[in-house]
């Protein structure tokens, strides 16, 4: 299905762009393909029409996604928190892309909050926070990457779409829709793609980058995780993985080292729901992943602090490794869970 951006908004966002002296492109929390994608395809598409933005993250992304255009000139707010602060007090247009609360920033959240910029927000998660002028949420897509295809459609720009913009934007479609697979996956996906490959990108390259850049540490990491450290619920369909600092430590953990790890939960047969706790500094993180029906977002943001998707989401525990396990467990129990 294709999104219906609405034309009085986009023409007014259209002159928002033009009229504004700076803009700054942010997104979540430890940005992910779609993330960073979105941004950078955004950043290239307004660099085509003449027009300076900054990207700014609130954290590191992992080395998988360094090949993208433009992401070295990215701003961090972890490693240089003035600089980032600087480019979001003097904005007067903030373009909020692949979050819906301004709490999935963590630390920035106070300077998206008093931001007096127009703020536009292009985003595919469920139930978004009323703190954006223009606000253009639609959760039934797959991915913010396809969306901000969708959106330069509708400011008329398509042909402006460079090859490495379209390598960023496909490789955000291709991580958030697990290659193509998820239900979110339209024929509306599928013409997005095609305008993407139509500019030369040469997608066996986007997943190559992704997918068969490991190192032999984070390989190891995945094998010992599923040989030593995967249990199943067979009575729940469940199963989880934990991953902890000594283990991170042991196998050289570098950022972007557990993504993926809890999608082979799944693909046990029967199994409906993965869940992976990693222990961080002072907090445990969680992930979740479901299958059909049951809604993992809604188990996240009632229990752990979180939200996400309905098969996607993620959360967090102040407990320890331990007592969040037995939480998880107990919450099962009492959901009678199956
Ligand atoms: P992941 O497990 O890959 O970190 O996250 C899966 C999904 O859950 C993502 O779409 C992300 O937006 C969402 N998510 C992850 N962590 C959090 C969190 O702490 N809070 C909320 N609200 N959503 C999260
Ligand atoms: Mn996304």
């Amino acid at each position: 299905m294709k999104p219906h951006f609405d034309q009085n908004k986009i023409d007014s966002v259209k002159s928002l762009i033009l009229s504004s002296k700076r803009i700054v492109i942010t997104t979540h929390y430890k940005p992910d393909g779609d993330a960073l994608g979105s941004s950078l395809g955004l950043w290239a598409y307004l660099k085509s029409l003449n027009i300076h933005a900054d990207v700014v993250l609130p954290s590191e992304f992992p080395n998988f996604l360094k090949w993208m255009h433009g992401s070295s000139e990215t701003i961090d707010f972890s490693k240089t928190p003035h600089e980032a602060a600087e480019l979001i007090n003097q904005a007067d247009l903030l373009f909020c892309l692949d979050f819906n609360d301004p709490t999935r920033t963590e630390g920035m959240s106070d300077l998206l909050n008093k931001s007096t910029a127009k703020k536009i927000m292009i985003d595919h998660h469920l139930a978004p926070k009323d703190f954006c002028d223009y606000t253009f949420s639609f959760p039934s897509i797959g991915s913010t990457c396809e969306l901000i295809v969708h959106f330069i459609e509708a400011l008329d720009g398509i042909s402006l779409i460079t090859m490495d913009s379209a390598a960023c934007l496909y490789a955000g479609i291709m991580t958030d829709t697990g290659s193509f697979r998820f239900s979110s996956v339209t024929a509306e996906t599928h013409r997005v793609v095609g305008i993407l490959l139509n500019t030369g990108m040469r997608n066996d390259f986007v997943h190559e980058a992704v997918y068969d850049t490991s190192s032999e540490d984070r390989l190891r990491f995945l094998g010992h995780v599923l040989l030593n450290n995967m249990f199943v619920l067979n009575d729940h369909k469940a199963v989880y993985f934990l991953c902890t600092k000594d283990d991170m430590k042991r196998f050289n953990h570098q950022s972007g080292d557990l993504e993926g790890i809890v999608n082979y939960g799944l693909s046990i047969d029967g199994i409906k729901m993965a869940v992976l706790f990693s222990e961080r500094d002072g907090i445990i993180k969680i992930s979740f992943r479901s299958k059909g029906d049951y809604s993992v977002k809604d188990l996240a943001e009632k229990h752990f602090e979180g939200g996400g998707h309905k098969n996607a989401a993620g959360g967090k525990s102040n407990l320890t490794l331990e007592e969040t396990i037995q939480k998880f467990k107990t919450i099962l129990k009492e959901n009678n869970h199956a």
